[in-house]
């Protein structure tokens, strides 16, 4: 193992800090010695989680039709990319399509609503919906995406049942004003804290890829630590014709490699997530990213189809690992919850 890794990896099992010039290290580590680093953010990843993956699977309750302008988005204002547009799917519908991805292994799912934020009819239509999944399905967590809350939404949330809250601050504070002009990061700050306080487990990631800088990169990272997310989902652009980020292809398996153990490195013990885009610019070494990352999304995404959802339990499954707190994990019907056939679009960014 490379040396300089595992004596970082060792520090942080002592409780350290990492600190700037060890996340630039991280970011910059040469090619040959990325699978050193991968071992050594994996002592980290095991100390914490063992060899468990937390599989987690997206309903989207509400697709596109939204005011907002985040670059990155084919849901956002303007974006003449080819998605579903719908408003809202029944109650019935959405235990429907969880109950595909429970019986392929998810312990949470994560109910998303494209949009600024929900009204207070839109809370209680969530709030419903979370009653009904619930009641179907007991021992599942139940994560809400909805976008910016307002006062006293998180918690009429929480009282319904739902478990975590899902608000990515996406980059850094320095570069939100780049990809997004109609809200800003304080917003989305302002949202994880309110989750916070009503009792929700805040879960807040990033999009990379998208020309940040290796220090706004870290600085992200670093804000992420600071929010105290339970949960880091790191979204890998993907580009869609109709945003003002197509063709915007800047990253490679070993730098997505590297951005993964900086999160991990950063926050040993945070649910570090592989999220949308992991097929397309991890490829091959997705099964590497599982020895740093400890959860990722089944099957598909919000408006795309991500990897066949057998094809992640056989990932897991060949790379050594077991999907968290539940037998199910081979289920040979797992193909037909592939749900959506139309766009291509990232993990909930909402
Ligand atoms: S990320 Fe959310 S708020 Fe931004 S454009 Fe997409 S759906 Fe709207």
């Amino acid at each position: 193992m490379f040396k300089p890794f595992d004596d970082l990896a060792s520090r942080q099992l002592d409780g350290g800090r990492l600190d700037r010039a060890d996340a630039l290290a991280v970011l910059t580590a040469p090619d040959e010695e990325v699978l050193g680093l991968v071992a050594a953010a994996g002592r980290l990843r095991r100390a914490h989680f063992g060899n468990s993956v937390k599989v987690n699977y997206l309903v989207n309750l509400k697709s596109g039709l939204c005011p907002e302008d985040c670059g990155y988005c084919s849901q956002r204002l303007g974006s003449s990319a080819e998605i579903l547009k719908y408003s809202w799917l029944s109650a019935e519908e959405t235990v429907r399509q969880a109950t595909a991805g429970v019986a392929g292994g998810a312990s949470r799912v994560c109910l998303v609503a494209s949009g600024r934020g929900p009204g207070d009819r839109d809370v209680e239509r969530v709030a419903a919906i979370a009653d009904e999944l619930k009641t179907a399905h007991p021992g599942v967590e139940v994560c809400a995406c909805l976008g910016i809350l307002g006062d006293g939404q998180a918690e009429r949330l929480r009282a319904a049942g739902i478990d975590a809250y899902n608000h990515n601050l996406n980059t850094s504070e320095s570069r939100y004003a780049d990809i997004c002009s109609t809200h800003g990061y304080d917003d989305r700050v302002a949202t994880v804290e309110k989750a916070k306080a009503a009792g929700l487990s805040p879960c807040s990631g990033l999009i990379v890829g998208m020309g940040e800088s290796d220090d706004e990169l870290i600085d992200a990272i670093f804000a992420l630590r600071d929010l105290a997310s339970d949960s880091i989902p790191v979204n890998f652009l993907m580009p869609f014709d109709g945003t003002p980020l197509a063709g915007t292809w800047l990253l490679t398996p070993l730098r997505c490699l590297r951005i993964l153990a900086l999160a991990r490195f950063a926050c040993p013990g945070t649910e570090i997530r592989m999220a949308g885009g992991r097929e397309m610019h991890l490829r091959s070494l997705q099964p590497l990213a599982l020895h740093v990352a400890n959860s990722l999304f089944l099957g598909d995404y919000l408006t795309s189809e991500g990897q066949a959802a057998k094809a992640d339990l056989d990932m897991i499954a060949d790379a050594g690992f077991a999907v968290l707190g539940t037998a199910a994990g081979s289920d040979p019907a797992l193909p037909s919850i592939r749900k959506r056939g139309a766009g291509t679009e990232l993990a909930p960014n909402a």
